[in-house]
């Protein structure tokens, strides 16, 4: 191909610019580089291989694990005029075979292969006969259990880099929850030094997070002078989003219940309602959403705490579709947490459960956060931006900070004391001078950070270890019991060369009272419900390897 890919673009595809990191990679790819690239759904993956592919000898291989959307790609490719087919099983033997040929002759720009096809032992020698452009490996996440579609098909793409080690290779997903993200780039033997991540920011989304208090006041609160606006509330479960509508519709707002629970006559008709604005609000479980094209959504509001962020910045993502200010808002409670968990304490997969009780705990960690919401959110998608947003309701109403690097230097030390071989807990444990039997068989008693943060509260030393884990110094190993580690970042902490500040805690932490108290604040609670809520934050913290967290002032049930 002749010309420059800018100028495939518009000639080809029909578009005038490339967006930000389009262009970058498809330079790099023509010159024969790899590249793993991170972009929302929508944001332009396609083009970042399908340009190289044609600036480049040879055909480009596309791995996709979707039958029906290769034939979308392809026909959509065919449209503009280039060479493409694709190779799987819905081909009937004349066709395949008729796609091979095509294939022995040179006769085609990019061919999209299932990954059970491409690894088989034939296609990988007739690979060897012919040049190759490039190999993209789309839908990426696939190859992770961390990812939320696992396929082991793809595990075996892995073996592309050994077999093929002079063709470029690109991995592209809009995944990019970070256990998943590392092991792509592992399987796939890519370094992270190619690694082009963007697009995740949503500038006209502000996110928000409330303490959950009286939640349907909150809701209704919220949605006063938004009555003539589109939006989405998301509940848990099934039953809930039925309380919720119902609640809506009494207090006289426009609302439909949407979950998998209801016939599909009745999901269509409500989706279709909500399109043409006969709806305003719909009231869903997560069963709503995929595949909805509504532009105007001005709001979703999470009722209850999504299972993971992944699904948070999914969800969120559908509001302001149109580039208007739209709203974010989760209403967050610790009672929401023992839900969360019990669904995915179904699960009868134990690596599954222990995933999903990290990510969880991610999310609350989200929820939790008090630095800008949208650096904890792009931080996640390994994404950030140059300035906090000036937003979201941490950037409108910051907490006040707090020096605490002399505290972080102890916890870091006691980290290295220790070996960097313990969890939070352990640690904790070791620097408030616990005299827990353990601790004394490994003669943790004797080190020299033993009890050197006594005066300290448990809650108060999770939450420093918590900051510096979502800030870098340390890394917390979850496929090894959650062990922390130092990072290199830790050492000028430790050296005394930089002084750390942290967000005071907005909600007051307190230790956990010994004696029945009736009221917190004007909330009633029970001992009992209190005590559940209570083990089940120490063991959903312990499961995902981290400190325990209590919050009284929002157990409001
Ligand atoms: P992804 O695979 O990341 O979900 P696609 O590659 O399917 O996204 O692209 C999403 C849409 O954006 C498509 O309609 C595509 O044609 C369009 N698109 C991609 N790049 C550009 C660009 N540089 N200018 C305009 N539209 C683009
Ligand atoms: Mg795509």
């Amino acid at each position: 191909m002749n010309g420059t890919p800018l100028e495939s673009l518009k000639k080809i595809f029909g578009y005038t610019t490339f967006r930000p990191p389009q262009q970058e990679i498809i330079e790099g790819l023509i010159r024969g580089e790899d590249a793993f690239v991170l972009m929302p759904t929508g944001g332009g993956k396609s083009l970042c291989y399908q340009i190289p592919a044609l600036h480049r000898p040879g055909v480009g291989i596309v791995v996709s694990p979707l039958i029906s959307l290769m034939k979308d790609q392809v026909d959509a490719l065919v449209a503009c005029g280039v060479r493409a087919a694709f190779y799987n099983s819905s081909l009937k033997s004349e066709e395949a075979r008729q796609v091979l040929a095509l294939l022995h002759r040179e006769e085609l720009d990019l061919l999209y292969v299932a990954p059970e096809r491409l690894m088989s032992e034939g296609f990988v020698e007739r690979l060897r006969e012919i040049p190759i452009a490039l190999f993209a490996i789309d839908e990426a996440h696939c190859i992770s259990q961390w990812g939320h579609d696992f396929r082991p098909e793809y595990a075996k793409l892995g073996q592309l880099r050994q077999l093929f080690p002079k063709i470029p290779l690109i991995a592209l997903t809009a995944t990019a929850e970070p256990h998943t993200r590392k092991d792509i780039l592992e399987r796939l033997g890519l370094s992270p030094s190619q690694c082009y991540v963007s697009g995740f920011d949503r500038p006209n989304i502000r996110y928000t997070v409330l303490q959950k208090l009286k939640p349907f006041a909150q809701l209704s609160n919220f949605l006063q002078g938004r009555r003539e606006e589109a939006g989405i509330v998301y509940c848990l479960s099934r039953k809930r989003v039925e309380k919720v509508s119902e609640q809506l519709r009494d207090a006289g707002f426009s609302a439909a219940s949407y979950h998998a629970g209801l016939p599909a006559a009745q999901r269509q008709r409500v989706q279709e309602d909500f399109l043409r604005d006969d709806v305003r609000i719909i009231v869903a479980t997560v069963a709503f959403g995929m595949g909805i094209d509504k532009s105007n959504i001005r709001y979703v509001v999470h009722y209850d705490i999504p299972k993971n962020i992944e699904s948070y910045y999914q969800e969120t993502g559908r509001a302001g579709r149109d580039g208007l200010a739209a709203e974010a808002l989760l209403l967050f409670g610790y009672g929401d947490i023992v839900l969360a968990r019990s669904l995915i304490e179904n699960s009868d997969n134990p690596e599954q459960k222990r995933i999903e009780l990290h990510k969880l705990n991610t999310m609350v960690g989200f929820a939790e956060a008090l630095s800008c919401r949208r650096q904890v959110l792009l931080g996640y998608f390994g994404d950030r931006l140059e300035q906090d947003c000036g937003n979201c309701d941490i950037c409108l109403n910051p907490p006040e900070l707090v020096d605490v690097t002399e505290d972080a230097r102890k916890a870091l030390s006691c980290v290295f004391r220790v070996d960097q071989r313990f969890g939070v807990g352990h640690v904790i444990e070791v620097l408030r001078g616990s005299k827990k039997e353990r601790l004394l068989q490994l003669g943790h008693d004797h080190l020299s950070t033993y009890g050197i943060g006594a005066e300290k509260s448990q809650e108060y030393w999770g939450s420093v270890l918590r900051h510096l884990v979502q800030q870098g110094y340390l890394e917390q190993d979850v496929s090894n019991y959650s062990v922390l580690k130092l990072s290199e970042s830790a050492r000028p902490v430790l050296r005394g060369e930089q002084t750390l500040r942290m967000a005071k805690p907005r909600a007051k932490t307190v230790a956990l009272p010994k004696a029945v108290r009736r009221k917190v604040g004007d909330i009633e609670y029970n001992q009992e419900l209190f005590d559940s809520l209570r083990a089940v934050r120490k063991g959903l913290a312990d499961a995902a390897g981290v400190p325990p967290f209590v919050i009284f002032s929002d157990v409001a049930l």
